[in-house]
């Protein structure tokens, strides 16, 4: 059976407390949505999310984890208090935690076996630079994102695969659907080379998806979802894109 799509919301620094009432409006608009529905809010907010979101049909996640499980490491959270706060995804590898905090692919891949340890399924981001793009690496930069991002103990259930463009992240720009579907398909045929079942693994499009090219993107072959950023805050623009998912 193909696995279910994912329409995944990564709210990155923004929200409070009072953002919440965008869930409400989602699980009740939403609630008999086809794909799947996860939202990465904020630390602050995963409780809450989740306390408002309940058994309900949206999928509460972090924006990353720490390697190890507990300790001496101000200012980070561990894959394990993410789950007990309710979280059952986390977002490892983004290009922003790479550029903003210097994560290599090493750091990334530790993560993401901490977040498997802890129980949560991992969202690996991959993407190139445009000056990666421009100067013809793009699927030389994945494949060894890819390579060095994702654990072995990666698996269909524990583990989605975000392809993210960084110059299409915030900008308005995406790639072609050609591009997308070119990178998408590189990326499948990398995953069944390396761990057999690699076709059941979820591989997601983000970088400036909105309800005006939801439709497009998700009809391009190995498309299996989505990573929304600015068009997850809103319940009105995320719920267009799930409902073209
Ligand atoms: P964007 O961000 O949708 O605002 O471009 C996507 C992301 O960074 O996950």
């Amino acid at each position: 059976m193909a696995p279910r799509k994912l329409a995944a919301g990564n709210w990155k620094m923004n929200g409070t407390i009072a953002s919440l009432a965008e869930v409400e409006t989602l699980m009740r608009e939403h609630g008999s949505a086809r794909c799947e529905i996860l939202i990465c809010p904020p630390a602050t907010l995963v409780h809450p999310m989740v306390e408002r979101a309940g058994q309900g049909v949206v999928a509460v996640g972090g924006q990353d984890c720490h390697a190890k499980d507990s300790g001496a490491h101000t200012g980070d959270i561990a894959a394990e208090q993410l789950r007990d706060a309710g979280a059952v995804y986390v977002i490892v590898g983004h290009s922003e935690r790479r550029a903003d905090h210097g994560e290599t692919d090493a750091a990334v891949s530790a993560k993401a076996v901490a977040a498997h340890r802890a129980g949560i399924a991992s969202v690996i981001c991959v993407g190139e630079t445009e000056a990666q793009r421009d100067a013809g690496q793009t699927l030389d930069v994945i494949a060894r994102q890819l390579a060095g991002s994702v654990p072995d103990c990666a698996t269909a259930a524990n583990t989605v695969i975000a392809y993210e463009p960084v110059w299409a992240i915030g900008t308005g720009r995406t790639p072609t659907n050609e591009q997308i579907a070119e990178v998408h398909a590189a990326m499948r045929a990398a995953l069944v080379a390396r761990f057999g079942d690699g076709a059941g693994f979820r591989l997601l499009y983000g970088g400036s998806v909105k309800p005006s090219n939801a439709a497009e993107i998700f009809a391009i072959a190995d498309v299996d979802g989505a990573l929304v950023g600015g068009a997850s805050l809103k319940a009105s623009d995320f719920g267009a894109i799930i409902a073209a998912l």
